[in-house]
């Protein structure tokens, strides 16, 4: 998930948000930073507050069936399938952009113009800001304004812009501690197509 750093109590509920909530800049959960099994978490938990506090004013009997926030709060979401017609979680998103992003560069032209370069330069810096996680956004653009220079988009031809979005990705992927993938690999896994 994304970092916990960014990660806070939502600012309408005194209760601990469940592990991998993300906040949006307003203080609401933001639904597109955060995976589907926090979100589910946060609904529950935010059901039983409900519950609980409807429980206490209008009945008198024990509580002791009904689960409190304390029980659910900071418990680890277990993985869980997102149904195909609800909006994207954080990793839905990001797998569909990632098709997007590598299929990009997998069509871009051998030897790029100025002009495609200059556009491809735009919309990067568009997506970038523009990027519905905003953490992820914000982290992707920290890494593509590394003062070395040394992550800035490679724009001159197809394999150089492939080789540089694998990169991109593989920044992504070291953070959130998954596998790196072999670069060397990138057109077969979005051009060509696996070799028999
Ligand atoms: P994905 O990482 O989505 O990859 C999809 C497929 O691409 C893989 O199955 C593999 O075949 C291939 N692939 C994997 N790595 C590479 C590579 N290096 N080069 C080429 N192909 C590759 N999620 C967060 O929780 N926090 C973040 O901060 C965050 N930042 C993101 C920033 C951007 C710009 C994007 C587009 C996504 C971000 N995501 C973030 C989402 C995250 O990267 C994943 O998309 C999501 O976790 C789902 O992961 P996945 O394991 O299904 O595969």
């Amino acid at each position: 998930p994304p970092k916990p750093a960014k990660e806070s109590q939502d600012a309408d509920s005194k209760a601990p948000l469940p592990k991998g909530v993300v906040l949006d800049k307003d203080g609401k959960p933001c639904r597109t930073c955060t995976s589907i099994a926090s979100w589910r978490a946060l609904t529950k938990q935010q059901s039983q507050t409900s519950l609980s506090s409807s429980t206490a004013s209008t009945s008198s009997s024990s509580p002791s069936t009904i689960p409190t926030p304390a029980t659910t709060s900071h418990s680890t979401p277990q993985p869980t399938e997102i149904p195909p017609d609800c909006p994207p979680d954080v990793e839905e998103l990001g797998r569909s952009t990632w098709t997007l992003l590598h299929s990009m560069a997998a069509t871009y032209p051998e030897k790029a113009t100025t002009q495609h370069q200059e556009d491809m330069q735009g919309f990067l810096r568009f997506f970038s800001k523009l990027y519905p996680c905003w953490v992820c956004a914000d982290d992707f653009r920290t890494w593509m304004a590394h003062p070395s220079g040394r992550n800035q988009p490679k724009l001159g031809g197809r394999k150089e812009f492939g080789w540089w979005m694998c990169e991109a990705h593989n920044e992504v992927n070291r953070k959130l501690g998954k596998k790196e993938f072999d670069c060397r690999l990138w057109e077969e896994r979005w051009r060509t197509g696996w070799k028999d």
